[in-house]
């Protein structure tokens, strides 16, 4: 069997600084399962589905990507695709402690599974999908931030 990752978010919605992790992620994974967490305490823009959708768009060329979404935890997820890993990408120190609490938690939950972290390339250290709405939702210039598709569907949203 190949080494399977899973690369867990809210991709609420997904920009460059993601798909810069998936990319990268999918050279060393012989699969990656990209998975939107459907987590009932944020209140995201776009629906589970439009989120995939977008991903899956953005993501077509990848061969060894796959778009998934769960609601749950992330260990069961895992055990389910039978994953051993998870990818989570950094930006800045401030995500540290963060994702320290949870990879831990899920250390305890399920041993054999193993967080990879991947530093951001410096040009999306600040980039959010927080950020990305803020300037979107005021007719800003997200052409560098979020690829094609995902530009439409917040122009859409927004009525730009
Ligand atoms: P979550 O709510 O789980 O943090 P996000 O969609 O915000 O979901 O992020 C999913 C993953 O992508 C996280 O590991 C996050 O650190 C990473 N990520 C988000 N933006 C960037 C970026 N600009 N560069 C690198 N990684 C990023």
């Amino acid at each position: 069997m190949g080494k399977i990752a899973v690369c867990p978010g809210t991709f609420d919605p997904i920009t460059y600084g993601h798909l810069d992790i998936i990319l990268r992620g999918a050279k060393v994974f012989d699969e990656i399962y990209v998975c939107v967490l459907n987590n009932a305490s944020k209140q995201p823009l776009f629906s589970v589905e439009e989120r995939m959708d977008l991903i899956r768009e953005v993501t077509k060329d990848i061969h060894n990507v796959k778009v998934d979404s769960f609601q749950g935890l992330l260990v069961d997820y895992a055990k389910k695709v039978n994953a051993n890993a998870i990818i989570r990408g950094l930006r800045a120190v401030s995500d540290f402690e963060y994702e320290m609490q949870i990879t831990s938690m899920n250390k305890v939950l399920y041993d054999e599974l193993d967080t990879l972290f991947m530093m951001t390339k410096g040009k999306y250290s600040f980039l959010s999908s927080s950020i990305v709405k803020e300037v979107a939702k005021y007719n800003g210039d997200i052409s560098d931030l979020v690829p094609e598709p995902v530009e439409k569907a917040l122009k859409q949203k927004f009525n730009n």
